[in-house]
């Protein structure tokens, strides 16, 4: 095994080989506990590395705090059965709030989605969130998304408008196509799709093909 690796070596540095590093400090526990964060969207192999430190060695009360969050969360935390937001009951804090308007529903893919749309203020409807859009590439079919429960409200006639809040992308379009054809024929539900358009503030010669593109389609009257 090479103590010292070959790059530092030419530079006349005493830096460990790779090999030392996972000999010093890579115990099976310690690589387990990094697999696992390195799934973690957003985590690279360092970041994980960095983060199993920092919970091990530096902050051992932080481990332990976050592990009961963890066994917390995951034993109260649950879709909503209604839209598949995040509840701790059966419904979500939106579709349990007597002042939203439940004849319009805002599908979206995920719940971070939702939250962006809450976060502008400017909706004051339902939602119902897909987990996910069709995606025959990543092996993703209608049976994959929370489209049941969609198919419910809508045989239940609550449904007056639909407002389609997907990708504007190939798949979010296959996503809103097969949704419409899968409404029912006997009732007349208003679909919209958001308009996808150019960012407050940017300038048009800024924006890119498919966002001008977007934005011609999604033109409005004025006046
Ligand atoms: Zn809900």
């Amino acid at each position: 095994m090479r103590l010292v690796a070959e790059t530092g070596a030419e530079h006349g540095v005493a830096v460990l080989s790779p090999e030392w590093l996972l000999f010093y400090f890579m115990t099976p526990a310690f690589e387990k506990l990094q697999q696992q964060l390195k799934q973690l969207p957003g985590l690279g192999y360092r970041s994980a590395e960095r983060i199993a430190l920092h919970l091990l060695v530096e902050k051992p009360a932080q481990l332990t705090a976050l592990v009961t969050a963890l066994e917390a969360a995951s034993r109260s935390v649950r879709r909503c059965e209604r839209c598949g937001n995040l509840a701790e009951g059966d419904v979500c804090g939106i579709c349990a709030d007597e002042r939203r308007d439940r004849s319009v529903v805002c599908v979206v893919e995920h719940v971070p989605d939702l939250v962006a749309l809450e976060r502008s203020g400017a909706y004051r409807g339902s939602y119902h969130v897909l987990h996910g859009k069709l995606s025959p590439i990543h092996g993703v079919g209608p049976d994959q998304l929370n489209l049941a429960a969609l198919q419910a409200r809508l045989a239940a006639g609550e449904v007056a408008e639909l407002i389609l809040a997907l990708s504007n992308d190939v798949e979010g379009e296959a996503t809103c196509h097969y949704l419409t054809e899968q409404l029912p024929s006997e009732q007349a539900v208003k679909v919209t799709r958001i308009g996808f358009g150019l960012p407050s503030g940017g300038g048009v010669h800024y924006a890119d093909s498919i966002t001008l593109k977007s934005a011609l389609d999604g033109r409005r009257s004025y006046s």
